[in-house]
């Protein structure tokens, strides 16, 4: 009987841009590392990471009890959580946690879950950071490539997307509120107009048929938001500057990552990634902002190992 499995979950960017909420791609760059044991009674956390240990407050604690709940488990697991994903930066850290624990519990217990069942356990986990279930980082950190979240009933659709493209990823170093998911979700307008509803809709099938038609220039030139964009941008410092030097470096389209603060591009292998990042990281510069800046291809997604 298999006592524990380890699951390495990858981070994820959400929105894209135009699909908030909706669209997801998980990035080979950064992963946690979760591991889970069938142990003693009930749930407990172990991590030396800045994240909370109570179960209730952590996003794979929150999914352990869901699952624990619904299968009506008797064993405690314990959840050790190796953070490399930096938490408030909009890379999914929350996300990932609560990814490698539905699939590691999914796997544990040999429960055969469908793509659906995983995805909805593991946005139960986004209650503890966002305040809301939402599966976007979720769904694309579980499952790997790109993916697109229809809501009730829950259903997603992935897309391996095309090999040659390139993500260009600036993380400035702020200091970031707790529960800074909640906090951006504050700022974004309650209503929108027609005429922007019709430019993310136009953007956001861009995205999708980039996706479906393997075109990198595609997607890149598509990921414009005229709705969310505008309304969380003043959180981040330099955002404008970012922007328009990775633009001017040859990005085909540059957005938010997630909730922010950080800043993501989008490219293909015909350009150099390596500029687009230092001229953004330069655009931090010039806000008086360190960053932290990689490329990375999407994420196929987690990595399982089963232990004994
Ligand atoms: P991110 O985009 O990095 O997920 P959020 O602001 O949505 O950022 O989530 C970070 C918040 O979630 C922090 O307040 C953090 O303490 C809380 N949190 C709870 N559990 C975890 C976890 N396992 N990993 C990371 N953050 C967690």
């Amino acid at each position: 009987m298999v006592k524990s499995v380890t699951v390495r979950a990858p981070c994820s960017t959400a929105n894209l841009g135009p699909g908030f909420d909706v669209f997801g791609m998980a990035l080979d760059a950064l992963y946690d590392n979760v591991v889970l044991t069938k142990k003693g009674k009930g749930i407990v956390i172990v991590s030396s990471d800045n994240i909370p240990l109570n179960p209730s407050k952590n996003t794979a604690g929150l999914v352990a009890s869901a699952m624990k709940k619904k299968f009506k488990i008797k064993d405690g697991i314990e959840i050790k959580i190796k953070k490399n994903i930096p938490a408030g930066y909009g890379m999914g850290s929350s996300a990932a946690s609560a990814a490698a624990c539905a699939v590691g519990i999914n796997k544990l217990y040999n429960l055969k879950l469908t793509d659906e069942e995983l995805v909805g356990f593991a946005g139960i986990g986004e209650k503890a950071s966002a305040g809301i279930i939402h599966y976007d980082n979720v769904a694309a950190s579980a499952l790997g490539g790109f993916v697109i979240v229809k809501t009730t009933p829950l259903k997603v659709v992935k897309i391996q997307p095309p090999n040659d493209l390139v993500l260009c990823v600036a993380v400035p170093e702020l200091m970031v509120p707790e529960k800074k998911t909640k906090v951006s979700r504050g700022v974004i307008p309650k209503k929108v107009s027609l005429s922007d509803m019709i430019k993310n809709i136009s953007n956001a099938s861009g995205i999708v048929a980039g996706f479906s038609e393997r075109n990198s220039e595609l997607i890149g030139r598509s990921v414009q938001d005229v709705i969310v964009e505008p309304a969380r941008k003043h959180m981040i410092p330099g955002f404008d500057k970012v922007k328009k030097n990775a633009l001017t470096a040859g990005a085909y389209g540059v957005t938010i990552s997630g909730a922010g603060p950080s800043v993501i591009a989008f490219t293909d292998k015909k350009h150099d990634s390596k500029k687009i990042s230092n001229a953004m990281k330069r655009g931090f510069k010039d806000a008086k902002k360190e960053s932290n800046v990689f490329v990375c291809k999407p994420s196929k997604g987690p990595i399982i190992k089963k232990g004994k």
